[in-house]
């Protein structure tokens, strides 16, 4: 089937700044895709020319088969997009806004009286939909971009930063809309936000300095990086013996140690990609006689994955800026 989205070799420079490089990537139908990245990765950069409000450098996308270039008119007409910081009117009222941006959208009069209470009742506005738009709070003026985002029934939705500024409670609640707006439409959602992705996407794609450094699910990221994650010992025993027999276990990569308490020290084992050596730090604590006071497996998170990426493109585009200057020596 043709994907929702699919993003060819997308490059945008701004004077002076590439702000994308090579990108590309597909969204498949019923999707909810979280692209990740710090500030000034590329989301915001991505989600303009994927909605046709500004022109790439070069490279193509396309948006249920249209390439958004040749046919922005339509590509908008299907998408739904809410922008970073939501702009809207806010001396209307809730109705009079959603009203005044379905004409916009060209909804014929008819579909506009029935779809206006249907998206104020999926975004929990029907109470305030005779309030000021400026008189609401973060999280209702948050859902009444929702709310238009909705209107045109889109077949696809594009959320750049929608939790952005929200107190912890607006948060879950806004992030609960997008998991039920996900039963019915594809969504990209732009987030500095880890645990966001790993609540409400099915699929992450990592973009920082304007690449794109991983796409797949949250979960094989966590598998495919490091299987094992971080593994706790606390043991009673002479602490540097304990240290060089734990370093010596098979499938330990390296360990660090502190001394906790009168005979007792407690490691931190890093175990190699795939391995994990539970088994055998604990034959190797009950053969020594030493007392084995806690043995667990820290899950890797999310969190671990992204810096752990992040850092060795870091590192990788040093190597290739000193490669750079090597040349110029
Ligand atoms: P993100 O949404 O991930 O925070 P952006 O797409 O907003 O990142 O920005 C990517 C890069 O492009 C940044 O370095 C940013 O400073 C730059 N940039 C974004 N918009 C403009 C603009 N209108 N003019 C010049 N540079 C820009």
């Amino acid at each position: 089937m043709q994907p929702m989205i699919k993003v060819e070799n997308l490059t945008k420079r701004y004077a002076g700044v590439t702000a994308l490089n090579g990108v590309s990537f597909e969204v498949q139908r019923g999707e909810i895709v979280g692209f990740l990245g710090p500030n000034g990765a590329g989301k915001s950069t991505t989600m303009r020319i994927l909605t046709g409000f500004i022109p790439a450098s070069s490279g193509r996308v396309e948006v249920a088969g249209l390439d958004v270039f040749e046919n922005s008119l339509e590509v908008r007409e299907r998408v739904g997009y809410m922008p970073e910081n939501n702009p809207l009117y806010v001396d209307m009222r809730v109705s009079e806004y959603l009203k005044f941006r379905s004409k916009l959208k060209g909804l014929p009069r008819v579909e506009r009286k029935e779809r206006i209470p249907e998206v104020l009742e999926m975004c929990g506005l029907t109470d305030v939909s005779h309030r000021i738009i400026g008189q609401l709070s973060k999280g209702y003026r948050q859902r009444v971009g929702l709310a238009d985002a909705l209107l045109a029934e889109p077949d696809l939705l594009i959320l750049d930063e929608p939790t952005i500024g929200l107190d912890p409670v607006q948060i879950r609640q806004v992030r609960q809309l997008i998991k039920d707006l996900g039963k019915r439409h594809t969504i990209l959602l732009s987030t500095h936000i880890l645990p966001e992705v790993e609540m409400t996407c099915n699929r992450v794609i990592i973009i920082h300095h304007g690449r794109i450094l991983a796409s797949d699910t949250p979960d094989n990221l966590m598998k495919t990086l490091h299987a094992g994650g971080l593994i706790q010992v606390e043991v009673r025993g002479p602490g540097s013996d304990v240290q060089a027999k734990l370093r010596a276990v098979e499938g330990v990569e390296s360990i660090s140690a502190k001394l906790i308490e009168d005979g007792c020290v407690r490691v931190a084992v890093t175990p190699k990609p795939g391995d994990d050596p539970r088994e055998g730090i604990y034959q190797t604590v009950a053969a020594n006689g030493w007392t084995l006071r806690e043995l667990t497996r820290t899950r890797t998170t999310l969190e671990d994955i992204f810096v752990q990426i992040t850092h060795e493109e870091d590192e990788a585009e040093e190597e290739r800026r000193e490669q750079r200057r090597s040349v110029l020596r």
